[in-house]
């Protein structure tokens, strides 16, 4: 059933069969009195009530005026004679301890006043069943007490079927969990059990890593399959008393009931995370995401719903910053780290219009000849108060805000203003981040710029790093082609850090691969690091590839990267980032050295002038 049906059933049994129950029961509450007033004592009376009891579920009920019961026609209580009991003791009785309802009973009759469908739950033997109690005060013609008169009706079947229907309405239709609403219930009972009982749990904030991107370039059907069978997974790893709800979207909440054991939430985290990373087949490919997960343990955290919730979602943030695919418990510092980050998104959008920020070029050499062959353009923030940001402090907090889109057609802007002026047809890196590539329409954004600046496309390189491919999306493919065609080149960055198979990467037509610092730090006293970067150097000469060893920082490295067949190297080795007022002596120095064919002497070449 689609959830307005749900919502419809709903409304129709708080509303509609109250009201209906109301009118049905007050009126043979009416009825029955003035029925019995007048004929109590006669057989006729007797037979018609005890025909209208064989033939419903309802039945009558009266006390005298100190309260005790003198008719309790209940079929169910055959043996028992409740006669001469007190009617609330009697009921007490066989209500269950945590009815709510029985004192609102207790209170209504205490005070003689009309009792309306009042429903108490009684605990039978072996289910529950619920009485639902009307009953009238007697007022004498003298204005004295005499008892009540009413009727009792067994409602469980009412009852039951209400509850199916709020157990559909708590549950999130896709995937069958919990819902948000009901998880906060949870959480609040767990909060009041916490300050009655002592008793400690712990909440789990759970949030998709790299799912949006799947949702975006598979379509929500494909989406829709991957969260259901990831949010089964989550289920199979909870225990039983524990919940799991879905909040919406990619995000999942998990309640534990947990003794306080800290340990047991970070063991069930990890297995959650490798749970959900396991491929998923989506038309017969293979997909991945990953996940991230904040935890708070209450009352460590916390003891309001609304508390740990936001803890754990601060701690979420926190797994996420620290790059995805891990879990963080929450600490006292994370508020005050998440203010200073708002605070810095909200600048950042002002940065890019106050000119505060600039691009830093890195040079990249051919690995043979040493020659300048081309710069990477690297953003840096200068900050009115902070000084100067690395992207790393930055780029991060764009990412996940329509900023980055604004970021990234700057830099590319930037950098194509910038490299024209260049001598010899260098050409220029530019950093692309993923969700600028996946939301733009980049193709077109980069032939305007091209067409705006004047600048080369052939000299135009866009290094894009693993995260994209996660997808393994026809998009990215189509896109990187469109590029291709009109002239610019397209580099996979950081390569080996991310979650790409081989396979992948011989599905999308890359220019060039960069491979990452990490392997180039371990290829000086590791022999394994030494045959992986021989491996993917051979590799990318079979896929057709440029190679270039990025954070080349020793002559060393430097020398076995050109063995194993890298084109180009960038490191410090060579030289640091530059600002742009430094670019034209770099310029006149490469010439320089050029010209003095300095073949022997190997200095790097940013130290020559130091
Ligand atoms: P990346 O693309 O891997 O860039 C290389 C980073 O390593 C740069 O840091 C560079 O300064 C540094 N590096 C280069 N050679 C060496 C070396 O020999 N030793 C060491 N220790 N480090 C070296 P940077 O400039 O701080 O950039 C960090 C990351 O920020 C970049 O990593 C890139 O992912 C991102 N980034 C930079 N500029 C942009 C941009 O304009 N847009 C986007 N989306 N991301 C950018
Ligand atoms: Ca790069
Ligand atoms: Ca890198």
């Amino acid at each position: 059933a689609t959830p307005g049906v749900l919502y419809l059933l709903l409304a129709w049994f708080f509303f509609a069969t109250p009201v209906t129950a109301i009118n049905i029961s007050s009126f043979f509450v009416m009825y029955s009195k003035a029925f019995i007033e007048a004929q109590e004592q006669t057989a006729l009376s007797n037979t018609l009530l005890s025909e209208f009891q064989k033939n419903s579920s309802d039945w009558l009920w009266a006390t005298s005026a100190n309260g005790n019961i003198t008719r309790f026609d209940t079929p169910e209580f055959g043996e028992e004679d409740p006669n001469g009991h007190n009617f609330i003791d009697y009921v007490k009785g066989k209500t269950d301890v945590e009815d709510t309802n029985l004192p609102v009973l207790a209170k209504l009759f205490s005070t003689r006043e009309n009792i309306r469908d009042v429903v108490v739950k009684i605990s039978g033997q072996h289910s529950a069943r619920w009485w639902r109690v009307n009953g009238h005060p007697i007022i004498e013609k003298d204005g004295s007490f005499s008892g009540y008169m009413g009727t009792c009706s067994d409602v469980t079947s009412e009852k039951l079927a209400e509850q199916r229907i709020l157990t559909l309405a708590e549950s999130d239709t896709l995937t069958g969990l919990m819902n948000r609403t009901a998880f906060s219930e949870r959480l609040t009972q767990a909060g009041a059990n916490l300050e009655r009982y002592g008793r400690p749990f712990i909440v789990l904030h759970l949030n998709f890593d790299g799912f949006k991107l799947i949702n975006d370039t598979r379509g929500h059907v494909a989406g829709d399959r991957i969260l259901a069978e990831a949010s089964e997974r989550i289920a199979d790893e909870v225990r039983d008393g524990d919940c799991v709800a879905r909040l919406g979207g990619d995000e999942f909440a998990i309640l534990m009931d947990s003794q306080g054991d800290a340990g047991a939430a970070a063991r069930l985290a990890g297995r959650l995370i490798s749970e959900v990373n396991q491929p998923y087949q989506l038309d017969g490919e293979e997909v991945r995401i990953g996940l991230s997960i904040g935890i708070a343990m209450a009352p460590l955290n916390g003891t309001r719903p609304d508390q740990l919730l936001r803890n754990a979602d601060l701690a979420l943030y926190r797994a996420k910053a620290d790059g995805r695919g891990v879990f963080r418990f929450f600490e006292n510092t994370m508020d005050a780290e998440l203010r200073e980050r708002r605070m810095l998104e909200s600048e950042l959008r002002d940065a890019i219009n106050n000119d505060e920020l600039v691009l830093h070029f890195q040079p990249l050499v051919d690995a043979r000849s040493l020659d300048t062959v081309g710069f990477e353009a690297l953003i840096r923030w200068e900050h009115p108060i902070r000084g100067l940001l690395s992207p790393v402090e930055f780029i991060d907090i764009a990412e996940n805000s329509s900023l980055i889109s604004d970021l990234g057609r700057w830099t590319i802007h930037r950098a194509c203003t910038i490299a024209r002026e260049w001598p010899d047809n260098r050409f220029v890196a530019v950093n692309l981040s993923a969700n600028h590539f996946m939301r733009s329409d980049i193709v077109a954004e980069v032939a305007e710029i091209l067409s705006e600046t004047g600048f080369e496309a052939s000299l135009l390189e866009l290094e894009i790093t693993e995260s994209l491919l996660i997808t393994n999306s026809n998009d990215v493919v189509e896109k990187i082609n469109s590029l291709k065609t009109i002239g610019v080149s397209v580099a996979m960055d950081d390569f080996g850090t991310g979650y790409s198979s081989l396979s992948y990467l011989m599905g999308v037509p890359f220019d060039k691969l960069k491979i990452d610092k990490s392997f180039v730090d371990s290829v000086v006293d590791s022999e394994s690091g030494q045959s992986i970067v021989r491996m993917i150097s051979t590799l990318a000469r079979e896929l057709d590839l440029k190679v270039t060893a990025e954070g080349v920082e020793t002559r060393e490295q430097a020398e076995f990267l050109k063995d194993v067949g890298c084109d180009q190297l960038q490191g410090y080795l060579f030289s640091k980032p530059m600002s742009n007022e430094e670019m034209p002596s770099y310029f006149l120095k490469s010439t320089k050295n050029k010209l003095v064919e300095s073949g022997a002497d190997k200095t790097p070449l940013d130290q020559k002038t130091a």
